[in-house]
């Protein structure tokens, strides 16, 4: 499984690494901006992401707003629902607007509230059928 983590901070980037390293080709983008080019690059190259791992406070372009971006992308390039990425927010930030707003309105996977448990996260990719 190719997968890609967008996230400012090294210590939840080292941690999701490590949960993931076993189950796929992990790389990582330090912020929003990085990741959507990180997305279209994969997708150009025909190697597009089944896992994206989205953090929602990061610099230069947030997570939702890149969340938003990357739906959008799949949506203008013509790819099928069923070839979408699954895309997990991974936030400290637990309030009802932005799970509302990752979940409904932008399209997110799953909505994974920092810290992160392994076995939790484990199961959650699981669910998603990615495992
Ligand atoms: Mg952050």
């Amino acid at each position: 499984m190719r997968v890609l983590i967008a996230e400012d901070d090294f210590g939840s980037r080292k941690l999701l690494q490590n949960i993931l390293a076993e189950y796929g080709d992990c790389d990582v983008a330090v912020d929003g901006e990085e990741a959507i080019e990180a997305f279209k690059i994969a997708w150009k190259e025909q190697k597009p992401y089944e896992l994206v791992c989205m953090d929602i406070m990061m610099p230069k372009v947030n997570g939702q707003e890149a969340l938003k971006a990357i739906r959008d992308y799949e949506r203008d390039s013509g790819i099928k629902p069923s070839e979408e990425a699954k895309v997990i927010m991974t936030t400290v930030l637990d309030d009802p607007k932005n799970v509302i707003d990752a979940l409904y309105k932008g399209g997110a996977s799953a909505y994974v509230v920092k810290p992160i448990n392994k076995e939790k996260f484990l199961k959650e990719i699981h669910e998603l059928g990615l495992l």
